[in-house]
């Protein structure tokens, strides 16, 4: 069965045969303050705030870039944290499970 969209492999069923793809771009939506938001309008919101948001000019691969630097920073941020024995609710460092 494929997607009545686009005829690639449909993986959602209801309520209608879709791809994830469209099935994403039809009815994906996040819950914020009470109110359902496509996904994408707020992923975009999301890194407009960010400064991560597409630039006039940029081409895709130096966004990805961007993007992708931004989030190494953050989990070197996170690494340096649990090195460093940042306290946590459980104590020093992350717990052992
Ligand atoms: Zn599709």
């Amino acid at each position: 069965m494929n997607c009545i969209d686009c005829n690639r492999p449909s993986t959602q069923f209801h309520p209608y045969m879709l791809c994830t793809y469209c099935w994403t771009e039809r009815y994906s939506t996040q819950l914020v303050g009470g109110v359902h938001i496509p996904f994408k309008v707020l992923l975009k919101e999301v890194l407009k705030r960010k400064d991560l948001w597409y630039k006039e000019g940029e081409s895709v691969e130096e966004w990805y870039d961007r993007c992708a630097k931004w989030g190494k920073k953050g989990y070197e941020t996170t690494i340096g944290k649990v090195k460093g024995q940042e306290t946590t609710a459980m104590g020093k460092g992350l717990p052992d499970n």
